[in-house]
């Protein structure tokens, strides 16, 4: 049987780690080329390993990109149409949540503009590349190739709802990326590129359990999860290779919440 991404192209940023690392695997087994790129060399060359041992028979290179730059982000969609000729999903996941962000009053402004430089410059950067590149792709009906494609840009829970435990930075560059992305949706609707937000809930990814790394902190955040328990890179994954293949080729503009009901509980199961 066919993948669902079959001879499509991919990239995907913060590849190395959790979401975008399961994605890069799933993505792989269900046929698409993917470049897997992330910030941190060594972290991505091992899971650029990892996804070639899993998906032995999937074309896959990967390449050092820093998304807080634009130069590299281009860089990263050029590899893609060198390779493949072609680009038709870019996964704008890649994004910080910093130890130091805070409340209005403490969040140091460094900090503000660092989050602000990553996971907001570095989506628009993402989806302006994949615009221009989508524009030329070729159509090919034999494969059900065609111009356009589908952006995917990780939001967050936080977008959409607030919390006592602060990190504004984060939780504003959040809500950014579900207007941006909403906005650019209708802007390019006609041409056939799709863009969608995903906002996971609370993940066991290092990115959250680095920063929940007591008993104490997990359980201020699990009282309020329905299902009891902290999603898995890999559920997130799934949304993410939903949006990127044609099975969602009516959605775009879309806030995918893939949160365990998290932002629908008024109380939980006891
Ligand atoms: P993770 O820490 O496991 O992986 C993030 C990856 O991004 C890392 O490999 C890191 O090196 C890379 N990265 C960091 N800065 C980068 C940069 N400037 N350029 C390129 N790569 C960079 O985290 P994750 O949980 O998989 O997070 C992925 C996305 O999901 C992020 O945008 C995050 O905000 C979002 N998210 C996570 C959670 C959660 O609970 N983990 C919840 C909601 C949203």
């Amino acid at each position: 049987m066919p993948g669902r991404l079959e001879h499509k192209v991919a990239v995907i940023t913060g590849a190395a780690s959790g979401i975008g690392l399961e994605s890069s695997i799933l993505f792989a087994l269900e046929g698409a080329s993917v470049v897997m790129t992330d910030i941190n060399a060594a972290a991505l060359e091992k899971a650029e390993g990892l996804v070639k041992q899993k998906a032995p028979n999937a074309k896959v290179v990967s390449l050092k990109t820093d998304v807080s730059k634009e130069d590299e982000i281009k860089a990263a969609v050029d590899k893609a149409v060198a390779e493949w000729g072609r680009l038709d999903v870019m996964f704008n996941n890649a994004g910080i949540m910093h130890g130091d962000d805070d409340n209005a009053l403490n969040t140091p402004e460094k900090i503000w503009d660092l989050t602000m430089q990553i996971n907001v410059k570095g989506v628009w950067w993402g989806c302006k590349y994949a615009i221009l590149a989508m524009r030329n792709n070729p159509t090919d009906e034999s494969k059900g190739l065609h111009t356009g494609g589908s952006i995917i840009n990780t939001a967050s829970f936080v977008a959409v709802m607030g919390a006592a435990t602060p990190q504004l930075a984060y939780t504003a560059s959040k809500g950014a990326v579900l207007a941006m992305s909403r906005e650019l949706a209708m802007v390019h609707a006609r041409e056939g590129i799709r863009v969608n937000s995903i906002c996971p809930g609370p993940l066991k990814t290092p990115l959250l359990m680095d920063f929940l790394n007591t008993a104490e902190k997990r359980d201020r955040r699990l009282v309020h999860l329905p299902m009891g328990r902290f999603g898995e890179a890999i559920e997130i994954a799934k949304g993410a290779l939903f949006l990127a293949s044609d099975d969602s080729s009516y959605m775009t503009g879309t806030d995918f919440l893939v949160e365990g009901g998290l932002t629908k509980s008024y109380v939980t199961p006891l």
